[in-house]
């Protein structure tokens, strides 16, 4: 599995969990190169959903989480290793119980781990997610600061 960090294809398996009563199992992994821990999941259909206020399903998108918190950061002492790592953690929360995540409870978990790292980086996300419909909204918000 290819490292997020350094793209190194190196690393061992320090977790193995099975998850949601056997149908899929999570895998803690770290690198061998840089040492940089990440989450891998196996289920027959990895499909993550996320519920947007409006209702509508869509694939969930690491990408657009990446480009919403690595816009809300922009300028700031987080670097994008932090925001990787941030990513991660939440992805872990939210879909170790469910395949399915409400946009607010993402929008939450991201204000709350912000909160924790830098002021100005919380207040420019929660002034966008407060009027957010969907991931894409804010991410167009956002890219105008
Ligand atoms: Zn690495």
């Amino acid at each position: 599995m290819r490292c997020p960090t350094c793209n190194q294809d190196q690393d061992k398996v320090i977790d193995s969990r099975s998850i949601k009563n056997g149908s899929g199992i999570r895998r803690r992994r770290e690198c061998m190169k840089c040492h940089f821990r990440f989450t891998t999941y196996e289920y027959l259909q990895p499909q993550f959903q996320v519920v947007k206020r409006s209702g509508d399903k869509e694939l969930f998108n690491e990408d657009k989480m990446v480009a919403g918190i690595t816009a809300a950061c922009k300028n700031r002492p987080i670097n994008d290793l932090t925001i990787k790592v941030i990513v991660q953690e939440i992805e872990d929360q939210i879909f170790a119980e469910s395949f399915i995540a409400q946009t607010k409870q993402i929008g939450e978990l991201i204000l709350s781990k912000l909160k924790e790292l830098d002021n100005v980086s919380y207040m420019r996300f929660a002034s966008v997610y407060k009027g957010f419909n969907d991931l894409e909204d804010f991410n167009k918000e956002l890219s105008n600061l």
